[in-house]
Parts: structure tokens; C-alpha cells; sequence
């Protein structure tokens, strides 16, 4: 019952893209596809492995198998992956490893009967197009297109930085960026909603404080413009807040009996509603008038302005919230790590695929 295949079957591997984005917890970039093997229990194995156990060249394992960069094999049920780490790109063997998953995940060892992905079982146009259903998936899962497209990331460099691919690939994944349709709404969602954090990750370079924030254009803490990326994270401490942005215990007295109803603490007359307070300036003759009206929008607990208009909170205008450079002074001379601008997780997260695969082959 061996399938036959006659064109690109995009019904098919798109679903199957969002379906093992979602599967596999995909939720910022760049995708390790060293974690998702492991993750999938495939054995991995590198041509230096093969070449060492049957006492053959790396050359040999290239010509016997036909392919310079990897390949997978199905038997008996069980898959496992094998590929040519003498390959120096990282950006390289990401989409290689991710094109073998792609294979795996497509089915197409398994439906189309072959134990090997080589030429010898399939017609040359039925291998080509397996190679270009597994391509398709390994770009799309790697770069995928509604988060590129929602982060505004139509350069091949900010592709390739952030994806992790190969310039090559970051210069084509442009070009097909440029022809894309956009008809494939539920699997955009899909996606989309996999990557929300990701793509509203941000941070502020003033005083390091990193959120998630969707329409927010200032830094709640410090009133600085906010920008994209997660390199930083800071924590700032504040007051717990009730839902309607009410605190839960009084900020300046403690008191619990905080009501529903009524904007005041009944015992020090504190305003408990943390909110945009607009801002206000003094005439020369001392007497208050209003430079920018309060949006009334309700504020975090910690804010000590306003994320849409830049203002002042009524917490920090009453001196309920101290200034954040106190507070940032106090967090770096006390014990333990406090999120610095280091870059230490972005670092981290490049770096990695480089050692994997050793642990890998060592274990086996
Ligand atoms: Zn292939
Ligand atoms: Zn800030
Ligand atoms: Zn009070
Ligand atoms: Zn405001």
C-alpha cells in the first residue's frame, strides 16, 4: 500500500505545521531542533559515529547514503536521525535536522514505505517533492510566517539573527515572505497564539525591566519608550492589586478593610486606585493647572506611569512607589542575581545546539 504523491500536498503539512508547533511547546525562537529530537526520543546519531563504529570514511556514509548533510531511517517502527557534524554552519545543520523531523512528522518514511529517504525507492519526482513538502516544514516551523509577519521582520539579516538560519535560507525565506498568501487563518491563529509571549516580549533599556505587553508603549516603571526583546529582565516590587486596580491591603497604612466601593482608605485617606494621574504643572503664581488630562486607564501595581500615555500613576505621584533608581540600586546591592543587561539568555540558548548532540551519541 505504498502512497504516491504528485504534488505538494499543502492541506496536508500545514495543519501538520501548527499541530507540531503546538505539540512540542514551540514558543520563541530560535527553535533547537537538538531539543525537539530529544524531546521525540529519536536516536541521534553523526556520521563521525558511523564512520568510527564500521571503520569507513565519512565519505563513504556521504556516497552510501547519498546525501552530504543527514538522514533518517525507519525501521520497525522507529525512526532515528543521523547527520554530518564536520558541517561547520549552525544556521546549516539547524535546517537539515529540522528538514529530517519534517520528513518524520510528514509521514513520509512511513506512508510511502521507504526505510531509507533515499532516491533508490521513489521516482526523482516524487523524491523532490518529499524534499520540498520536508523543506517547507523546516522553514515554516524555524521562521514561521505569522510570527515574522506580526514582528515586522522582512529583512534577511533580522531573520537570520533572530531564526537562527543560514543566510541563504534567511535571503529565500524573504523572498517567499513576499509571495505569501495569507489563507491559512486557523493555522496562523494557531500559531500566533503559541507565540504570543514571544512576540509581545518587551523590554526597557532605562531601568531593565522586562514584560509582556501588547499595545503598551511606555515602561510602566520609569515612563521610558519600551522595545522589543527579552534580553533583560528586571523585577520591580509593588503593591497587589484587586482587579479593578484597587490594593488589596492599603499601600500607605495596611489596612485590609479596603471596600468595593469608594476610591479611599477609610482610616488614612489614601487614594488605593493605582491609575494614570495625567499631569499637572504650577503657574507662576503657584496655583496647579492640567498639561495632559488622565486616561483613566487603571495601572499595574508597580507602575509608576502609564503605559499609554506616558503619565505619572496616582501610587507614584503619591509617593506610594518609590523612584525606580532607588529601587534598582537596592535589588543590585542585595544577595542573589538580580536580571541585568547581560544578555545571558540569548547566549545561552545559541550556544546550545552545538554540544547536544555529543551527549546524545554518548549516551547511546
Ligand atoms: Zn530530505
Ligand atoms: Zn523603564
Ligand atoms: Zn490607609
Ligand atoms: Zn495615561
Amino acid at each position: 500500500m505504498k502512497k504516491t504523491i504528485s504534488r505538494i500536498r499543502h492541506y496536508y503539512i500545514k495543519p501538520k505545521i501548527a499541530e507540531f508547533i503546538v505539540e512540542n511547546g514551540i514558543r520563541s525562537l530560535p527553535v533547537d531542533p537538538f531539543e525537539l529530537i530529544r524531546r521525540n526520543k529519536w536516536p541521534l546519531r553523526t556520521y563521525q559515529y558511523h564512520s568510527e563504529k564500521l571503520g569507513i570514511s565519512v565519505r563513504d556514509i556521504i556516497d552510501t547514503y547519498e546525501t552530504e548533510d543527514a538522514f533518517t531511517i525507519y525501521q520497525d517502527g522507529r525512526y532515528s536521525i543521523n547527520y554530518n557534524d564536520e558541517i561547520t554552519s549552525p544556521g546549516r545543520i539547524r535546517f537539515t535536522l529540522m528538514h529530517e523531523i519534517g520528513h518524520i512528522y510528514l509521514n513520509h518514511l512511513s506512508e510511502f514505505e521507504q526505510t531509507v529517504l533515499t532516491r533508490s525507492g521513489l521516482s526523482d519526482a516524487e523524491y523532490e517533492l518529499l524534499e520540498k513538502e520536508a523543506n517547507i516544514f523546516a522553514a515554516e516551523v524555524l521562521s514561521p510566517f505569522p510570527v515574522l509577519q506580526k514582528l515586522g521582520w522582512d529583512k534577511h539579516t533580522t531573520i537570520q539573527k533572530y531564526c537562527g538560519l543560514s543566510k541563504r535560507a534567511a535571503i529565500s525565506r524573504v523572498a517567499q515572505l513576499l509571495g505569501a498568501t495569507n489563507n491559512n487563518g486557523q493555522q496562523n491563529k494557531t500559531i500566533l497564539n503559541n507565540f504570543y509571549k514571544y512576540i509581545y516580549q518587551k523590554k526597557c533599556t532605562h531601568c531593565g525591566l522586562g514584560l509582556v505587553a501588547e499595545n503598551e508603549k511606555y515602561c510602566p516603571v520609569c515612563g521610558n519608550s519600551l522595545e522589543w526583546g527579552d534580553d533583560i529582565k528586571m523585577k520591580y516590587k509593588g503593591f497587589s492589586l484587586s482587579e479593578t486596580g484597587k490594593a488589596l491591603l492599603c499601600p500607605k497604612c495596611n489596612n485590609e478593610e479596603i471596600h468595593n466601593e469608594g476610591d479611599y482608605c477609610k482610616i488614612c485617606g489614601t487614594y488605593v486606585t493605582n491609575k494614570c494621574a495625567g499631569e499637572t504643572d504650577l503657574d507662576p503664581h503657584g496655583n496647579e493647572y492640567v498639561v495632559q488630562a488622565p486616561c483613566d486607564t487603571v495601572a499595574e501595581g508597580n507602575a509608576r506611569f502609564c503605559v499609554y500615555c506616558g503619565c505619572r500613576t496616582t501610587f507614584y505621584q503619591n509617593g506610594l512607589l518609590s523612584c525606580w533608581e532607588e529601587e534598582k540600586k537596592g535589588m543590585e546591592l542585595g544577595p542573589g542575581r538580580v536580571g541585568g543587561g547581560s544578555g545571558a539568555g540569548t547566549g545561552a540558548r545559541v550556544g546550545a545546539s552545538n554540544t547536544s548532540d555529543r551527549v546524545l551519541v554518548a549516551k547511546k
